[in-house]
């Protein structure tokens, strides 16, 4: 039997498996996918998941991580820079999710792939996930519900990502409004570029419309995306994104890490470091024998201030662009990015 398992290899199920068996704990970890896949993220990695990755044992310049420098947003002709007050990354997610499911492996984590579990079931004081009994579960399938144990619903925002060739970026993380949502651009490793959106209405059915799209918003975008050649004929896409949701209340043995635990609006806030901290957060109270509502409710006043702010730039991009943009050239912009972190 194993003490713990984890289900879902991404950052939250890898932090957690990692620290679980650094303090010599049994931990085995399902993943539905056969190998490290891309999926719905900016891939911005910022001062705080950069620390804590570092902790974990991933070498980001030794994966081929671009270093970001800084950030710019547009709506319109409405331009603006700053720079970063931290320490910041791009890399594409399939190498980050392989390294850390390599870290894992090398902490003694069992990581079974292939195998998409169908539910967790009580059994005496433990678990039964797919065929394995487990004394405590960790639930870390991010984006997607598990049967029995579904997030409430959300607001459901849709999530599009496309990797593009034929740009030269600067080291930059550029934040674009358009019609229904806005996008995040940045350059990642192996020169190739990471666009990326959080958008609400009828999502763009292909590559060249989602481009054409994020280029009608600005002229800024209209300049970096003009020879931008798409990688995929369609975007990959993630729907029913519930930006704010934080647990409340839990089940007695069923720790939720990552998206599970909450979703922090994107490009505004943190996800991943989020879901870091939050899976080294789940393993302490493992370790400490803390109820899981306990658990989940210390997350939910420790991550309410990132969330509030967050929010707030969220909206102020969608619905008052620019101010947002306008207010990415004072010393708001810098106290703003610092604010939404979590370490
Ligand atoms: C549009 C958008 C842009 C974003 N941009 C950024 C950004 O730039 N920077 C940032 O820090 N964050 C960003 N985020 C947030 C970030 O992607 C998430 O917060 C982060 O990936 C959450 O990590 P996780 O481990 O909880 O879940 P995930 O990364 O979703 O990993 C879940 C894992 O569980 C596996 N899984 C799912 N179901 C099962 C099952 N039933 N059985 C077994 N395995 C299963 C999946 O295959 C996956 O490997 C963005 C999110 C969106 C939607």
């Amino acid at each position: 039997m194993s003490e713990i398992v984890v289900i879902g290899a991404g950052p939250a199920g890898c932090a957690a498996a990692i620290a679980l068996a650094r303090a010599n704990r049994r931990v085995t970890m399902l993943e539905r996918t056969a190998e490290a896949q891309e999926s719905v993220c900016g891939e911005f990695l910022g001062g705080d998941a950069v620390a804590l990755l570092r902790g974990l044992g991933v070498d980001l310049p030794a994966l081929g991580a671009v270093r970001l420098r800084g950030a710019q947003a547009a709506t319109g002709r409405h331009e603006a820079t700053a720079a970063l007050p931290f320490e910041a990354y791009g890399l594409s997610r399939r190498l980050l999710d392989a390294a850390l499911q390599q870290c894992a492996q090398a902490a003694g984590v069992r990581l079974q792939r292939g195998v998409a579990v169908p539910g967790a079931r009580r059994l005496g004081e433990g678990w039964e996930v797919a065929g394995l009994r487990t004394r405590h579960v960790v639930l870390a399938t991010g984006k997607h519900n598990l049967r029995g144990h579904a997030r409430q619903p959300g607001l459901g925002a849709i999530g599009l990502k496309l990797h593009l060739e034929g740009l030269d970026l600067p080291p930059v993380v550029s934040l674009l409004h358009f019609a229904g949502g806005y996008a995040g651009l940045q350059p990642g490793n192996g020169g190739l570029a990471n666009l990326c959106a959080a958008m609400t209405g009828v999502p763009p059915g292909s590559a060249a419309a989602m481009l054409d799209r994020i280029r009608q918003g600005s002229a800024l975008a209209e300049r970096l995306l003009r020879d931008a050649r798409p990688l995929w004929a369609r975007p990959l896409a993630v729907a029913g994104v519930p930006y704010g949701f934080r647990q409340q209340g839990g089940v007695a043995g069923l720790y939720r890490i990552g998206d599970q635990l909450s979703v922090i609006p994107s490009f505004t806030g943190d996800g991943m470091a989020m879901a870091l901290a939050s899976g080294l957060a789940a393993a302490r109270a493992i370790a400490a024998g803390q109820d899981t509502a306990d658990f989940h409710a210390d997350w939910r006043r420790r991550a309410a201030g990132q969330m509030r702010l967050a929010g707030a730039g969220a909206w102020l991009m969608r619905a008052m662009p620019r101010t947002f943009v306008a207010g990415m050239a004072t010393p708001l912009a810098a106290m703003a990015m610092r604010g939404t972190r979590v370490a």
